[in-house]
């Protein structure tokens, strides 16, 4: 039926890195292109369609990120293609059939994966099916550097890279030219609007007016040393002298609900406001004048839209690494991981290096890239409607 929404099945797995908020930049961006003529599923394909115990990974994931050498154990065992490769293959015999079911289900007429586990399987599948060259199979690569191999795979449609460093990785892998786009970091598309004044938004988000403002924070799930930040910039944001703030703070602690509880509890000298997980991100940035933060990829994208510089203060092992270069060699911020010299930055820029975080701003700026989200999803738009002549005169069977 050619009146009938075509379909796109995103797969994500919700570890972090930014996957989750890709999805749904992804979504909402076809819904705002093309409302009704596109219906987006985002599916959890390790979560709800795999048996036990495959479906802890996520939750195995959130646990080994916070214990950093079991992390760093798993990441780089599995970066040898040899190992990975093989690893996938026998993955694969277990889930597959789950992993079927799951694609099957919802008939795509395009998939998008987004993870980096979320290639080998579901290609193998296809493939298994006789489906590989009817459904377009694309991958959105949501790291800014350093990516994992299991991202890259040579049957893919086609692979939009963030970076221009990240395509000398695909091309490396032995993807052609023509498999790859450019385009950014899907991000989610209120970022391409412009926002109201600084001074209205600070109204609206019951924050100081005149004061330059830092926003911390670190992730969705809040992870890094915000505590330890918050409490020197409690301090460095105020001056003795004349007994007078230099700055406010804010910080977002996004899912982490026990620290929310513990910085209410400060006693706070300069205007702060503490916010748990927040889904007006596009505000609060626009609000302040830079930012702290780990080195995730969407913080780190949607705060160069906004032309926010960053101090990065922690990342984890193995793919956040090349977000830290990235950020520092464009000139957009710095890396630093101690919270009292984290707050001595922070205090200069609000004082005698005005001008530095004016060039980082502008550096920052220069790097933002609003519009990827649409160019991502037009691509992929158009891939699924090319689908659909293919399917007039070659009627595909689900089974
Ligand atoms: N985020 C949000 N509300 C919060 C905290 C975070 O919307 O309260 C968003 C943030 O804007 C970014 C994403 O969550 O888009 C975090 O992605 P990132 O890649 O920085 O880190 P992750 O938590 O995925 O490792």
């Amino acid at each position: 039926d050619p009146g009938r929404p075509k379909k796109v099945l995103i797969l994500m797995s919700d570890t972090g890195g930014g996957h989750r908020a890709s999805a749904e930049a992804i979504k909402a961006t076809f819904e705002l292109e093309f409302g009704a003529e596109y219906d987006v599923a985002v599916v959890d394909l390790w979560q709800d369609h795999t048996p036990w115990p495959f479906n802890q990974v996520p939750k195995t994931y959130s646990f080994m990120v916070k214990h950093e050498t079991l992390w760093k154990l798993a990441y780089h065992t599995t970066t040898p293609r040899f190992i990975h490769q093989s690893q996938m293959a026998a993955t694969s015999t277990f889930i597959a059939r789950e992993v079927a079911k799951g694609l099957l289900k919802y008939q795509p007429d395009v998939i998008v994966s987004v993870h980096p586990l979320m290639q080998h399987v579901p290609i193998r599948v296809l493939r298994a099916r006789g489906l590989l060259n009817k459904i377009p199979f694309t991958t959105v690569i949501t790291d800014l550097s350093t990516c994992h191999p299991t991202w890259f795979h040579r049957s893919v449609t086609m692979c939009f890279c963030p970076t221009k460093d990240v395509e000398q990785r695909a091309l490396k892998a032995g993807l052609k030219p023509s498999q790859i786009r450019v385009h950014g970091l899907p991000i989610r598309p209120g970022f391409g609007k412009p926002t109201k004044p600084k001074g209205e938004l600070r109204q609206d988000l019951g924050m100081n007016e005149d004061l330059p403002a830092v926003l911390l924070m670190g992730g969705g799930e809040g992870m890094g040393p915000v505590e330890s930040t918050a409490r020197a910039l409690l301090d460095e944001l105020y001056d003795k002298t004349t007994e007078k703030p230099i700055g406010q703070l804010v910080v977002i602690c996004g899912r982490n609900k026990k620290l929310v509880k513990t910085l209410k509890s400060l006693d706070w000298k300069c205007p702060v406001q503490i916010q748990g997980f927040v889904t007006n991100m596009v505000d609060w940035m626009a609000a302040c004048d830079c930012v702290i933060s780990k080195a995730g990829p969407g913080t780190i994208a949607e705060a160069m839209i906004r032309g926010l510089p960053m101090v990065l203060s922690s990342f984890i092992a193995g793919q956040e690494v090349g977000n830290v270069s990235f950020v520092v060699e464009n000139g957009a911020g710095k890396y630093c991981d101690k919270p009292k010299e984290i707050a001595r930055s922070v205090a200069e820029w609000f004082g005698p290096k005005a001008a530095e975080l004016q060039r980082m701003a502008e550096n920052a700026k220069k790097l933002g890239r609003p519009d990827a989200v649409f160019k991502i999803v037009h691509d992929i738009a158009k891939l699924a409607r090319h689908k659909l002549n293919v399917q007039n005169t070659q009627k595909l069977v689900y089974t």
